[in-house]
């Protein structure tokens, strides 16, 4: 019978690859790929580089694109989804195709593999009992502000997604949000050649990051550590005194 098999690639390190996943991207019938390019590179250094059937399914055709997708699990075929790296469906498309596949009765297997949050988490050493993973934080100050506010106080560490331009917008809110000494690891190019990871505290961070134009390179993770039990006060308290010690003459 036909399956979806949700496929995580690697997020830098090509080796990062899984076994399971290789040979399912080899015997696929059809592999639907966020950017269908970018997978048949993948599958190309990954020395899978037959012909095959290619659906382009990204955010702004994922219900059609599923439809195809449906077509060809309901005549029996083994069908592989990849997004353009890490795991599909985590900031990335792939919750509609599944959500599709399940309702149509579908069976739908998941090949665990790189993900940029787990990557960063396992390194990160703040405390994981419990973490809240936030995605990308929205573009208007305000709205940022606003979304990282709503996550102060939770007990349990932050996971940020961010991309190179809006590094340095991203660290100074969260400094303005949750205070500049609450301690941030920023994970840079993970996997990668220049992977690197900053430790300390978040006025620090926009520091390291003013420091040298190469660390605004490349793809992030913000981790923040989890706000300490009475955090919340203090947050509070910043907020009414910063513009009262501001206004001393
Ligand atoms: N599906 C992917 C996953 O499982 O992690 C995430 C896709 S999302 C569109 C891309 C974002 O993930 C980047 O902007 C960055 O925040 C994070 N990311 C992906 N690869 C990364 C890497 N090698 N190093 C650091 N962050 C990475």
């Amino acid at each position: 019978a036909g399956a979806l098999y949700v496929v995580a690639t690697p997020i830098g390190n090509v080796a990062d690859i899984s076994l399971r996943a290789l040979h399912i991207l080899d015997i696929a019938d059809a592999i639907a790929a966020e950017d269908t390019r970018n997978s048949q590179q993948l599958l190309v250094r990954l020395g899978l580089d037959r012909r095959r059937d290619w659906i382009a399914c990204h955010q702004h055709n994922e219900r059609e694109a599923a439809q195809r997708v449906l077509d060809r699990l309901a005549a029996g075929q083994r069908v592989a989804y990849v997004s353009d790296a890490g795991t599909p469906g985590i900031s990335d498309p792939g919750a509609k195709l599944v959500a599709a596949a399940r309702a149509a009765g579908h069976r739908v297997i998941p090949l665990p593999g790189p993900s940029a949050v787990a990557t960063a988490l396992s390194a990160a050493g703040f405390e994981t009992t419990a973490f809240h993973f936030a995605g990308f934080l929205p573009t208007s100050r305000e709205a940022r502000l606003k979304a990282i506010r709503a996550v102060a106080a939770l007990d349990a560490s932050l996971v940020f997604y961010e991309a190179p331009h809006r590094i340095g917008d991203s660290l100074g809110a969260l400094a303005e949000a949750l205070g500049g000494e609450r301690r941030i690891v920023v994970a840079r190019e993970l996997t990668k050649l220049h992977e690197q990871f900053f430790a300390g505290t978040l006025a620090e961070a926009r520091d390291w990051l003013a420091a040298d134009a190469n660390h605004s390179r490349g793809e992030f993770v913000l981790v923040v550590e989890a706000a300490a039990p009475d955090a919340g006060d203090h947050a509070d308290l910043d907020r009414v005194l910063k513009p009262l010690l501001a206004a001393l003459p």
